[in-house]
């Protein structure tokens, strides 16, 4: 074990909870497997005996003058010093591995925690530095083949060696299928009908398709985001650190950007401004916006061609053009301060579905001003709802698989620009192509209102405590919770929500969805498509973050999944 000889007093190097980075530290105290220590500017901390190495091992690595030949050695933090020479091939196998899995398993260890005095302080760490790269690791029945998340001859991002979503072939049936199913949806549930048909009565005149006022309400409104997106208001805050130690800084004021705009939208109605147009210029909005995603896709895939290796994606990095423009090449694609990824994940698609239901709303309610369109309304509210509590806590997204591993490209560009705005509007277009279609009484709406909190609050309750929990795992609300320590000193909340079924946040978005299509009635499946959409889309996504947090925490993940052994939706698979 690495951390035998360490003594109360002895200053030694820290990897920093949750990060890649190692900082001095001096070992208050030991009890067990953990070590109380105290890092260089004051924090205290309790981490396990892998977070530990002697300081003489750094010292010995920063003597060596070639900058090349440091990268050259294998940094993986869960090996002892005395090996660090041994591999520098990702993926192969040796001794010394298999004895970090032996280390780390030995590790696993359910505590009761209490609260402490320790502060996360990962934002102001920059002095004394020793940037280490991480290891993935990819389990098979408990066992690990380590793989540098950095490339570390080159110091780049590895090649993708891993395929998703089918590979090549299969990001080209989404990249052809996807677009093609948003207009079939459009054409199948239209005024007339809304049912599952082969091929949907629809227009062959392009001028249906597009024209040049929708094009340029679609400019219009991305440059007024982006707008609103630059303005000095809002607080900046640090991402979490890249693979090169560094951290982005990003700027947090998507909730004001969706109140200015709705004070917007309320003056263009006070003024009498034609806002329902949206409804019938829905088909060539869409167009533009499609067109656009191809564009920015384009120019992402250009910019990324240029950017340094270790900026690339390490899911979109396969040196095979089709699949890497699909998952995003470069991981974090900005200009100066401007943040593509973080700026389209949250406010032209999002902010622009609320824009949409509210221009719906408005088309019915002066068409039919004496009936008020009740389940349209109540279809708003849950999706504003849904849209408000994303920007208020905006900052949640930093931590994403969106944005800490998948690349910008084709696959969330659309996703943000055509796909959430086009298709999530579906219940509210339903509605209001059926203005006086009577869906079900109104106290029957309040049943499903009811329904839709329940859904929102698992939602919301399941988000906030994990945030709570990774914000600061010591506070008081914790002090009785079980918890997992991973091999990296970072915690596994097995109390609570997250003690109850894996991805409970996952539930509660499925249950919201749910009610949000309940609005339309019985009538028609096709309004339900998006509860369907969403329970197929966080299935595999629970899958694909289960994966990731099995290469990150191996086998103390697999005894989290044991402990809490049902998925999304509980005891049924
Ligand atoms: P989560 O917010 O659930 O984050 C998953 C991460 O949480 C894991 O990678 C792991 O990261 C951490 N984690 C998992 N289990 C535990 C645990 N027991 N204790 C502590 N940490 C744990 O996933 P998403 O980013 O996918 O989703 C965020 C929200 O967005 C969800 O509410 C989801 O429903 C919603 N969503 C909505 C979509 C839509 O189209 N409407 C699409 C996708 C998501 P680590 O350990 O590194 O912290």
């Amino acid at each position: 074990m690495p951390s035998k000889g360490y003594s109360v007093g002895e200053s030694v190097m820290v990897k920093w909870p949750g990060s890649a980075l190692w900082y001095p530290a001096m070992i208050l105290s030991i009890e067990d497997d953990e070590y109380k220590v105290r890092f260089e500017e004051g924090t205290e901390d309790e981490v396990t005996a892998e977070s530990i190495r002697s300081a003489a091992s750094f010292r010995r690595r920063s003597q060596s003058k070639s900058p090349s030949r440091r990268r050259s050695r294998s940094r993986s933090p869960a090996r002892s010093p005395s090996r660090q020479r041994v591999s520098r091939s990702p993926g192969r196998k040796t001794p010394a591995k298999t004895k970090t899995i032996i280390s780390q398993s030995k590790s696993e260890t359910k505590v009761q925690l209490t609260p402490t005095r320790s502060k996360r302080l990962l934002a102001t760490r920059s002095t004394t530095e020793v940037h280490t790269y991480t290891t993935r690791s990819s389990t098979k029945s408990g066992h690990q083949i380590l793989e540098p998340v950095v490339d570390i001859k080159t110091g780049k991002v590895p090649k993708t060696v891993h395929y998703e979503f089918g590979g090549p072939f299969g990001a080209f049936f989404i990249m052809v299928s996807l677009p093609l199913f948003i207009y079939y949806l459009y054409f199948a549930c239209s005024k007339e009908e809304c049912s599952l048909q082969l091929w949907p009565a629809h227009t062959c005149d392009w001028r249906d398709y597009f024209d040049l006022e929708a094009a340029l309400l679609f400019l219009g409104w991305m440059g007024l985001q982006a707008f609103f997106y630059l303005l000095p208001i809002g607080s900046v805050v640090k991402g979490l650190p890249l693979r090169n130690g560094q951290r982005l800084d990003y700027k947090l004021n998507g909730f004001f950007s969706f109140i200015l705009t709705l004070i917007l939208f309320g003056g263009l109605l006070y003024k009498k401004y034609p806002v329902a147009m949206v409804y019938d210029k829905f088909l060539p909005l869409l167009t533009t916006a499609f067109i656009f995603s191809i564009v920015l896709s384009i120019f992402l895939y250009i910019k990324a061609r240029r950017a340094p290796g270790h900026a690339l994606a390490p899911s979109g990095n396969s040196g095979n053009f089709l699949y890497d423009f699909f998952m995003g090449h470069e991981l974090n694609p900005r200009i100066g301060n401007f943040d593509f990824k973080v700026f389209c994940e949250l406010r032209p698609g999002l902010i622009g579905w609320v824009m949409i239901d509210l221009a719906f709303v408005v088309k019915v309610w002066t068409d039919f001003p004496e009936n008020p369109p009740w389940a349209l309304l109540l279809v708003t509210f849950f999706q504003m709802l849904y849209v408000a509590d994303s920007l208020l806590f905006e900052h949640a997204i930093l931590s994403t698989m969106d944005i800490i591993h998948d690349g910008f490209g084709f696959m969330l560009v659309f996703g943000d620009l055509v796909w959430v705005p086009f298709t999530y509007t579906l219940q509210a277009r339903y509605l209001a192509d059926r203005p006086s279609l009577a869906v079900m009484p109104d106290y029957c709406l309040v049943i499903v209102l009811a329904f839709g909190l329940i859904g929102y609050y698992i939602f919301r309750a399941s988000n906030s405590q994990k945030n709570a929990f990774r914000e600061n795992p010591y506070a008081s609300q914790f002090a009785s919770a079980n918890v997992l320590i991973t091999a990296s000193g970072k915690r596994l909340l097995v109390s609570g929500w997250w003690g109850w079924v894996r991805h409970p946040n996952y539930l509660g978005d499925i249950l919201l969805a749910l009610s949000w299509s309940m609005c339309c009635g019985f009538g028609s499946i096709i309004p339900y498509f998006y509860p369907i959409y969403m329970l197929v889309l966080l299935v595999h996504r629970e899958r694909r973050d289960s994966d990731h947090c099995r290469q990150k925490y191996g086998n103390v993940w697999n005894k989290y999944c044991a402990q809490v052994p049902y998925r999304i939706i509980p005891y049924v698979y």
